[in-house]
């Protein structure tokens, strides 16, 4: 169905089609040009989605940062504020 597939987002690691719900969203500020994570959605922009699972977000970690991956940059607070989501 349309609709369906509609209200899912693509994870940038692994590919899959989710639930915004079950995805980490970043945005990139369209003002500041900063990316951030967009836990409250709040902030405008373009924006990536990864999956809320070790494994996704892991590999999301050892993105280089120097490469804009769909023209976020995952930059290193990105990368922490992804660590810290980490289920140890
Ligand atoms: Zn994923």
């Amino acid at each position: 169905m349309k609709s369906e597939k509609k209200n899912k987002r693509q994870c940038i690691i692994c590919g899959e089609l989710k639930e915004k719900n079950e995805l980490i969203r970043i945005t990139q500020d369209y003002k500041s040009k900063e990316a951030k994570l967009n836990t409250d959605n709040k902030i405008q922009g373009r924006s990536v989605y990864i999956c809320k699972e070790n494994n996704c977000i892991e590999k999301a970690l050892k993105i280089n940062e120097k490469k804009a991956v769909k023209k976020v940059k995952i930059g290193e607070n990105i990368k922490e504020a992804l660590y810290n989501l980490l289920q140890k």
